[in-house]
This record gives C-alpha cells, sequence and structure tokens, in this order.
C-alpha cells in the first residue's frame, strides 16, 4: 500500500496518508476530501535509490553500453 504526501486545498495542512487504489483520501486535519498529492518528495526519494544502487550505469539504460 502505497504512501503518499498530501496537501489540503481548504486548510493547508501538509500529511502521509496510505492510500488504497479504491480509496479517496480525506484530511485529517478537516475531513475535507479535496487533498492535492505532493509528488516531489517520493520522486526525489527514488531517484536517489536509483542512483546509489546503479551508480556504474553510464547512460541510463537506453543504449548498448550498460552490460547485460
Ligand atoms: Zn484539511
Amino acid at each position: 500500500m502505497p504512501l503518499y504526501e498530501f496537501l489540503c486545498r481548504d486548510c493547508n495542512q501538509e500529511q502521509e496518508q496510505l492510500v488504497r487504489a479504491d480509496e479517496t483520501p480525506v484530511c485529517e486535519s478537516c475531513g475535507s476530501q479535496r487533498l492535492m498529492k505532493l509528488l516531489s518528495v517520493p520522486a526525489a526519494h527514488a531517484s536517489a535509490e536509483q542512483r546509489r544502487a546503479a551508480p556504474n550505469q553510464p547512460c541510463g539504460g537506453h543504449c548498448q553500453c550498460f552490460p547485460q
């Protein structure tokens, strides 16, 4: 179950919530369903993880120089 960071459009409360695919997240502060998903933090984290996992990958995997 993925953990996402949301910003409430009604009370501007930032919060992390576990969200199932068929569920609408609700603000834990004011109960609003007008939550905006924040993508910047998870994306930056994943990118740092990928750099650590494959430090010698020269070109991002789009050519033949990465060993098979
Ligand atoms: Zn709220």
